[in-house]
């Protein structure tokens, strides 16, 4: 397709990758349909240029968490998955003029332990819950590959505050602890000899499974004070220039083992710090924006 904001790559024989614009997609081929992990963020017809790489029809898009970076091409699409969690705050622009993207349609809603029906190649929804309210892993069995959406990757994962799901509100729900977080990979741990690699929506892709050990190890350190994270949480595709990086008196902190590193707040290591969260200042202006773009 000529002129097009994304780029494909095939990465097997029955999958391609989605860049451009957004959030990373994968395109799964199934024995008699096509099927897209998330939605990218263009104004340009996400299904249309995923259409154009197989005669399999394609109709149907799952969401891996709310951020607008995976939901904005969802209206695309004839059947949108996504948990009520994803649902609440899909269609949220995060700043951005809403008039340009489809927001007119409605979610099926999944839960953890659903199984979408994609012949010759199901795919089990696991609920995370951890980088923003409601995410979700797929887990593809039969060519075992784990799509984790942006709980699990190379660059960076964000444990930030959920943004708006009505309008003015700034922080939906309080970031994600790290004892949360540890929890979180500790189950998608359960199902590790179900999968060999693991496919982000962001820095690359695959990852080796490793990773998930890394991340279970950082969140392990930081737990128990072995670990301090730096304040200056940036890196080569983080920065101080991006709406979505943290404000200095957030409270935020960098921390990394071999090349995992988690973005996480310092006043919410354990669960039991959760009712702290009230009195923590806005974490970006990112969730400022949010506050006044929330839809349903
Ligand atoms: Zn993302």
């Amino acid at each position: 397709m000529a002129h097009s904001v994304f780029m494909s790559r095939q990465l097997t024989e029955n999958t391609y990758i989605i860049t451009g614009s957004g959030g990373d997609c994968y395109l799964l081929l199934g024995e008699d349909e096509a099927f897209l992990i998330d939605a990218g963020m263009s104004t340009e017809n996400i299904r249309a240029f995923a259409q154009s790489l197989t005669d399999l029809p394609l109709r149907r898009v799952i969401n891996t968490h709310s951020h607008f970076d995976h939901t904005a091409g969802n209206g695309f699409f004839d059947v949108i998955y996504g948990t009520a969690g994803i649902s609440r705050s899909a269609k949220n622009t995060m700043g951005s003029d809403p008039a340009k993207y489809p927001l007119d349609y409605t979610f099926t809603l999944v839960k953890d332990g659903d199984v979408i029906d994609l012949k010759g190649r199901p795919l089990k929804v696991i609920e995370l819950d951890c980088h923003a309210p409601g995410n979700l892993a797929i887990l593809d069995e039969t060519n075992r590959m784990l799509f984790p959406g942006d709980e699990l990757e190379a660059g960076q994962v964000l444990l930030l505050p959920g943004y708006a799901e009505e309008m003015g509100q700034v922080h939906s729900r309080p970031a994600s602890t790290v004892e949360t977080y540890r929890n979180a990979m500790q189950k998608l741990k359960s199902f590790e000899d179900k999968f060999d690699i693991i496919c982000p929506a962001h820095n690359g892709t695959p990852i080796c499974k490793a990773y998930l050990d890394r991340y279970i190890r950082l969140a392990e350190m930081i737990l128990a004070g072995e670990i301090v994270g730096d304040p200056d949480c940036s890196s080569p595709s983080y920065n101080a220039g991006a709406s979505h990086y943290p404000y200095p008196d957030a409270g935020y902190l960098r921390a990394e083992y071999e090349d995992a590193s988690l973005i996480y707040n310092k006043y919410l290591i354990f669960d039991a710090d959760y009712p702290k969260a009230a009195d923590l200042p806005n974490a970006t202006l990112c969730h400022e924006k949010s506050a006044k773009t929330a839809r349903q």
